[in-house]
């Protein structure tokens, strides 16, 4: 039976270019900072987002977790979006590994972001933690892919600059973010002091993402790496699949139109809603209550017919574009969805 995977944008397979230039990398031992093909990685990705330096890390998730390391002490509080991955999907290490508190904001990824930061950033009292870090998520993983402006991301950045703020964004799709409103990802991340972002989502590569900021920033994260115990050795092997992920960002505007495309189609279908403003890059999120079936028994409904999705709450499923997704692929899952009730 045919299987498309809507599941996740993670799941795509290294390519055969990847694999051959996996097969043909120039290796070293790269925390003695001897990966010919690390560097290389690091130099390119560094000069695509704008920044100083970049440093290959294994994950998003220590890629952000390293970040937080670097510009926080012991007690500080940290700005993030209450449905930020940051907040929601990473095991409390930020309170596990930096002993920072998070301040979940409600909101903070939307129209009164700039309101909201003003009023949680904190003054100077004996009673208060020092808010040392603003956190952003560009595209909002939870917030169903969407894009937070450069204006918007800018006016936080000028407000976080005048008071002595830093500000790290968990860009692990941000060239989606680029690809949706046709600008370079610059136009985003010079409003930031450090950003990462994932080659293995979109992009495509097996493993893999990078944190960028000032040449100090990230010799000093690179040590919060290998504390981690991310400093890993011949990892060119990896860094090369890397290299041909990051010549892929401007293909991820085709994952927008199939995301599109599957969402104009998914409104159309009866009990099924879904909020069109809100699909702005490869993800759908659907709320089926209207079907009379939960979020679990429509997503089993699918998989028995091939389509494979992810349950987002009790009445929402989740569908994510990829590289491995063909127009044929979402045609197909297109007529699953219309004939399933
Ligand atoms: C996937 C993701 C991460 C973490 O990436 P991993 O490589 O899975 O650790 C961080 N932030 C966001 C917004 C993500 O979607």
């Amino acid at each position: 039976m045919k299987i498309v995977d809507l599941r996740s944008d993670t799941v795509t397979r290294p390519t055969q270019e990847m694999r051959e230039a996996m097969y043909r990398a120039e290796v070293g031992d790269d925390v003695l900072g001897e990966d010919p093909t690390v560097r290389r990685l690091e130099e390119t990705a560094a000069d695509m987002v704008g920044k100083e330096a970049a440093l290959f890390v294994t994950s998003g998730t220590m890629g952000n977790q390293v970040a937080i390391l670097t510009h926080t002490a012991r007690g500080n509080e940290v700005i993030v979006d209450d449905e930020s991955h940051i907040f929601y999907y990473e095991v409390g290490a930020a309170a596990m590994l930096s002993s920072v508190q998070l301040r979940p904001m409600a909101g903070l990824h939307g129209r009164d972001a700039l309101a909201l930061a003003g009023a949680a950033i904190r003054d100077e009292n004996i009673h208060y933690p020092k808010t040392t870090l603003l956190c952003l998520e560009n595209t909002h993983n939870r917030r169903s892919g969407t894009v937070m402006r450069p204006e918007t991301m800018g006016e936080l950045y000028r407000l976080a600059k005048g008071r002595g703020v830093a500000v790290h964004v968990d860009g692990a799709r941000i060239f989606n973010a680029a690809a949706a409103l046709g600008s370079d990802v610059r136009a985003f991340t010079q409003y930031c002091d450090s950003i990462m972002f994932c080659l293995s989502k979109g992009l495509g590569a097996p493993v893999g993402s990078m944190l960028a900021g000032n040449r100090e920033f990230i010799e000093r994260a690179r040590k919060y790496r290998k504390a981690l115990g991310g400093g890993m050795r011949q990892a060119g092997i990896l860094a090369a699949a890397g290299l041909v992920a990051l010549q892929s960002v401007d293909r991820l505007a085709e994952d927008h139109g199939h995301a599109r495309l599957l969402a104009e189609c998914l409104a159309e279908v009866s009990g099924i809603k879904v909020d069109l403003n809100r699909v702005q890059t490869n993800i759908v999120v659907a709320d089926v209550t209207g079907t009379g079936m939960t979020a679990g028994d429509y997503v089993a409904a699918l998989k028995h017919r091939g389509v494979l999705a992810g349950t987002f709450g009790p009445n929402l499923v989740r569908f994510v574009t990829h590289r491995d997704v063909s127009r044929q692929d979402i045609d197909y899952a297109i007529g699953v969805v219309q004939n399933l009730n």
